[in-house]
């Protein structure tokens, strides 16, 4: 039966270096978060943004625009932003209205003061090993992977999907451990291969989006596996792994919920404070 390997504690134990660090500052940092429009799931991860971010010490500023914003009129907030020095990280929150593109309107954040690590800049930067701030998913699941003390050197390692916030950034970040990753996407399983990819998986990493896509025979004896999955299934979370099968066969595997979510939205404050040493 495989260890679980939970998201809660490791978070916990971030967060407790976080806030050292925030003690020892002078001033308490600021996170701006952008919020365009009313939505649900938006109004969600904003609380428990702001949740996590006020128990740390980090000052967490909402600035919630009208549905009808402009691409250009987000674009001179932003600026805003960029150059007010009491301002450390901008976050925008998604969905954003369907008038405005978020990979044009994301290019204007400042790299330094990129929270969530998807600026073309620093994601530029993992392909050369330098990246000091990550995509959040992507470095939520590199420290879930740290604490099963797995060496990656040479593991065959299977990542399923390859989203830009978490399976092509992961990639790269497993490439430089020397793993030996395969990526698997749409056309994997479309040419009815993605089971022979996964029965060979030491480390197996899914984030797709498609409850039960992973059948639990299909795990190798021992492997780790990693779900960064969320699918609504009536009334319940679930990944995208057959979960009680699949724990079955691996040495360790993520729950979900419980797993690589809680961990994501420390791995945001703790990108705001690696923003902080880069404008020092
Ligand atoms: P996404 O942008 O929709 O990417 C999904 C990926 O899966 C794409 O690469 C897609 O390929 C691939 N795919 C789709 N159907 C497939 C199939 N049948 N077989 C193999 N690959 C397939 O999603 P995402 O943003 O990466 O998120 C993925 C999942 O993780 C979602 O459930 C999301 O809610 C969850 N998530 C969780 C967290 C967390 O903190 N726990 C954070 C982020 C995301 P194509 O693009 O070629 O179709």
């Amino acid at each position: 039966m495989a260890k679980l390997l939970e998201g809660r504690p490791l978070a916990e134990k971030i967060k407790q270096e976080i806030k050292l660090e925030i003690e020892s500052l002078k001033q308490k940092p600021v996170l701006a978060s952008i919020q365009v429009g009313e939505n649900a799931g938006a109004a969600a991860y904003v609380k428990s943004q702001q949740k996590s971010a006020e128990n740390l010490g980090i000052v967490y500023q909402l600035h919630k625009l009208s549905e009808n914003t402009s691409e250009d009129s987000l674009i001179d907030f932003i600026k805003k932003l960029n150059s007010d020095n009491s301002v450390n990280g901008i976050i925008i929150q998604m969905p954003l209205p369907a008038s405005i593109d978020y990979k044009k309107i994301s290019q204007f954040i400042l790299p330094e003061k990129d929270a969530e690590g998807m600026h073309p800049a620093n994601i530029g930067k993992i392909v050369f090993a330098q990246a000091k701030i990550l995509p959040c998913t992507a470095a939520a699941v590199m420290e879930l992977l740290k604490e099963t003390g797995v060496d990656l050197y040479g593991k065959e390692v299977v990542m399923v999907g390859h989203s830009e916030i978490v399976g092509k950034p992961l990639t790269l970040l497993l490439l430089d451990k020397f793993a030996t990753v395969t990526v698997c996407h749409i056309g994997t399983s479309k040419a009815g291969k993605l089971e022979e990819h996964v029965r060979i998986a030491e480390v197996l990493i899914v984030a797709v989006g498609k409850a039960g896509l992973i059948k639990g025979e299909w795990i190798k004896e021992g492997a780790i596996v990693i779900d960064v999955g969320i699918n609504r299934v009536g009334d319940k979370i679930v990944g995208d792994v057959e979960f009680e099968a699949a724990e079955k066969r691996a040495s360790w595997i993520t729950p979900v919920p419980g797993g690589v979510g809680p961990l994501t939205v420390t791995m945001l404050m703790r990108n705001l404070i690696e923003a902080l040493r880069l404008q020092k």
